[in-house]
């Protein structure tokens, strides 16, 4: 049935392929990339299915049937003390390097772990994980974690200031949310290495979003009244180090960029 619908699915795209006139020339390029990139993937499909399958029975062996009570718990509700931000990279997951169980954190992954100003018209997906996340499950702590050799990052920094602002579909855009940390370091730190400046670029973009959380008048209003801790942190998977850091009220905030 699955692979029905698989080969159903690259079978409708070959089909818009050659409907190819009705389809503009980049979506037809695109499209002929995704079915090619979909058929080598078939042949290890079946490899990913089993690593999907030997994760969860080895999760609900070794975790989920020997915590009924956790999970019985859980199955009633949440309410997470922390909100995590972390970046999305593979090598980071807050729940494995912090030991958070199931139900301990809310966790928003993106590139680059950024948190951007309140704005109900763009990147409104964070704008409703915060909301829910300090409004509904009422969270007392956000961390903002970011860490060594972050892509993101890399990517920020390098974005040539007079560059044309369409080298990628979302990711510059995205990462330019701490532009400020990237022209504070620039203009700071100059005198450093590419690589050291990205590191120093990694805790600032921390700061520049724990800023923008200030942003969020529910946030504000949390940490004014002492119910909302936020802090930063950073993580170098290099040296196995954990930097953690309270917010500083002089960080400003950047609205707009
Ligand atoms: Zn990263």
């Amino acid at each position: 049935m699955a692979t029905d619908s698989y080969e159903d699915a690259i079978a409708g795209l070959n089909q818009l392929l050659r409907k190819k006139s009705g389809v503009g020339d980049v979506a037809a390029a695109k499209i002929k990339q995704l079915t090619s990139e979909l058929e080598e993937m078939g042949s290890s499909k079946s490899d990913a299915v089993e690593r999907i399958k030997s994760g969860f029975i080895h999760f609900k062996t070794h975790n989920y049937q020997k915590n009924p009570d956790l999970y019985d718990q859980l199955a009633k509700g949440q309410s997470p003390k922390f909100m995590v931000f972390a970046c999305s990279d593979s090598r980071v997951c807050p729940s494995h390097i912090l030991n958070f169980q199931p139900g301990e954190a809310f966790v928003v992954r993106n590139i680059a772990n950024m948190v951007p100003p309140f704005d109900q018209k763009r990147h409104s997906g964070v704008g409703a994980a915060i909301e829910y996340a300090v409004i509904h499950l009422k969270v007392e702590n956000i961390l903002v974690i970011g860490h060594s050799c972050c892509g993101g990052i890399k990517g920020l920094m390098s974005i040539e200031d007079d560059a044309a602002p369409t080298q990628s579909d979302f990711i510059e855009n995205w990462v330019k949310i701490c532009a400020p940390a990237k022209n504070k370091i620039k203009q700071e730190l100059k005198d450093l290495s590419f690589d050291d400046q990205c590191t120093n670029c990694e805790k600032e973009a921390v700061n520049v979003s724990l800023g923008n959380l200030l942003s969020y008048p529910f946030v504000r209003e949390g940490v004014v009244k002492n119910t909302l801790s936020i802090r930063g942190a950073h993580y170098d998977f290099v040296n196995g180090t954990f930097e953690l850091w309270e917010l500083d009220f002089k960080t400003s905030p950047s609205f707009s960029f």
